[in-house]
């Protein structure tokens, strides 16, 4: 799968791809594409602002999964026309964004998100010495507004920069997108190195689209991206938080992972759950991609999923290591979970900005996993009428699934939700002394050298 992932193939055509200036146009009926297909809000934008004289497209994604035959998320409309005169045209628009203006259209519940075009400034030397990052942390270079074919030139990926006219039915392709969506290519356009030091993220999206798509990245695509993973270091923990959300909850959040490792990605954005992987690697690696699978069954089959629960199991294989290291300096077991806990989400936080309302969810699952074994008198029913009660047992047969040892736990509680209120008297009796034991996660069993690495560390 990855190998199909990674594949490449050489460029199509010689000399650079971003020089294009004439667009190659392809007709109706040279292309799958029909107006029908798309947001009749979107293509009456189109109409509108044609017919005030402005050009104006559907650009990006709509375009890219139409031709792919995916349904869009949403469409977006690019244009000649300011935002002001965009606004101008429309009764139901908003011009949103201080720096990058866009206009957003609302039908109802429904926004269409219209943009004016804009160029890259030409690199000069002045240019790569006073570029600053803004607050997104992009380089400051694609802020004015541009031709057409500037447009097209400052996207990502060739296969966004496919502009749709539904009134011709015509594409107008700056980039050979046509060529890599027919063989299923992620491929920058320009440079690879300066399109991903301009935004660091682009190598997020890269994995996303490929992964979305199950597309291969081309060979100078994916080249510079180990070697310029820890720029991403430098993003607002706020946007990698957006992004985060976008990689995992894309229905397809395991392959993504896998990606992510392979590609040194995963290490600046989970610095703790990295280090995790590499010293406890099989339980790590499992439980992670176990949680992943089953978030994307989910996705599939239209249930909710939050993101608590994920980055409650993206951390979790971090906590032991860290309790350990604590208690290595004379805190109690139960106390240094705790604290590793706190510890753990508050770094974390420093790379990727969890908001608080799904902190304090993981920190219940987390809490959940020491109560769960506990079990006497009446805590099993005060368990389960807590309302984190689901996401914990849940969170329990990952970590089962995952091979921790748990003496039978998980089953415990799938019968004893099953049972009337006897047999739940009776399992409880049953129980006798058993239920003491089973806080907060359990070390895991470690080699003697591997040990020796955990204490050297915790001497530090
Ligand atoms: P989807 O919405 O399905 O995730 P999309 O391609 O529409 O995919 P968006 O994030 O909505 O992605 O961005 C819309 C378009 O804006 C993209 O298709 C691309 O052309 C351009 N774009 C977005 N982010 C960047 C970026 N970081 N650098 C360059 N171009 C970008
Ligand atoms: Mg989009």
């Amino acid at each position: 799968m990855l190998k199909k992932l990674f594949q490449s193939f050489r460029p199509p055509v010689r000399g650079p791809h971003h020089k294009r200036t004439t667009p190659e146009v392809i007709n109706s009926g040279q292309h799958s594409l029909q107006r029908g297909q798309f947001s009749r809000h979107a293509v009456g934008i189109v109409e509108r602002l044609q017919n005030a004289g402005y050009q104006a497209y559907l650009v990006g994604g709509c375009v890219r999964d139409q031709l792919l035959g995916i349904t869009p998320k949403d469409f977006d409309v690019a244009t000649s026309a300011t935002p002001e005169q965009v606004r101008a045209e429309f009764r139901n628009a908003r011009i949103i964004g201080r720096r990058f203006k866009l206009v957003h259209i609302h039908f109802g519940r429904d926004i269409i998100e219209v943009a004016t075009f804009r160029a890259n400034h030409s690199e000069t030397e002045e240019d790569s010495h006073t570029s600053s990052r803004n607050e997104s942390g992009r380089i400051l270079r694609d802020n004015v507004y541009g031709t057409l074919e500037e447009d097209a030139q400052r996207r990502d990926f060739t296969i966004n920069a496919l502009y749709y006219d539904p009134v011709s039915e015509r594409i107008l392709d700056y980039a050979n997108g046509v060529h890599d969506i027919r063989n299923r290519l992620i491929r920058l356009i320009g440079d690879p190195t300066q399109r991903y030091q301009e935004d660091p993220v682009r190598m997020l999206r890269a994995v996303r689209f490929a992964a979305k798509l199950n597309f291969g990245i081309e060979k100078h695509t994916v080249q510079p991206i180990r070697e310029l993973a820890s720029m991403l270091r430098e993003i607002p923990s706020a946007r990698l938080f957006e992004e985060t959300l976008k990689l995992f909850l894309s229905g397809h959040a395991a392959i993504t992972f896998e990606m992510l490792v392979d590609l040194q990605l995963f290490e600046p954005l989970f610095p703790a759950s990295s280090e995790a992987l590499e010293d406890n690697p099989t339980y790590t690696h499992t439980l992670i991609s176990q949680a992943l699978i089953n978030t994307d069954l989910r996705i599939k089959q239209g249930k909710p999923v939050t993101p608590a629960f994920l980055f409650a199991a993206l951390l979790w294989p971090a906590l032991p290591l860290r309790a350990l290291r604590l208690q290595s300096r004379g805190m109690p077991p139960i106390p240094a979970v705790q604290e590793a806990a706190h510890e753990l989400i508050a770094e974390q936080c420093q790379r990727i900005a969890i908001p608080k309302r799904f902190t304090i969810p993981i920190r219940e699952i987390w809490d959940m996993q020491e109560r769960l074994p506990r079990r006497s008198g009446k805590r099993a029913d005060q368990l389960l009428d807590n309302p984190r009660f689901r996401a914990g047992y849940d969170f329990l047969l990952l970590r089962e699934s995952a091979g921790e040892e748990t003496e039978g736990l998980g089953q415990w509680w799938t019968d004893y939700q099953d049972c009337n209120d006897s047999q739940r008297r009776d399992m409880i009796r049953e129980l006798g002394g058993r239920d003491e034991g089973g806080a907060g996660p359990r070390k895991r069993k470690r080699s003697p050298n591997k040990r020796k690495r955990a204490d050297n560390a915790a001497d530090e």
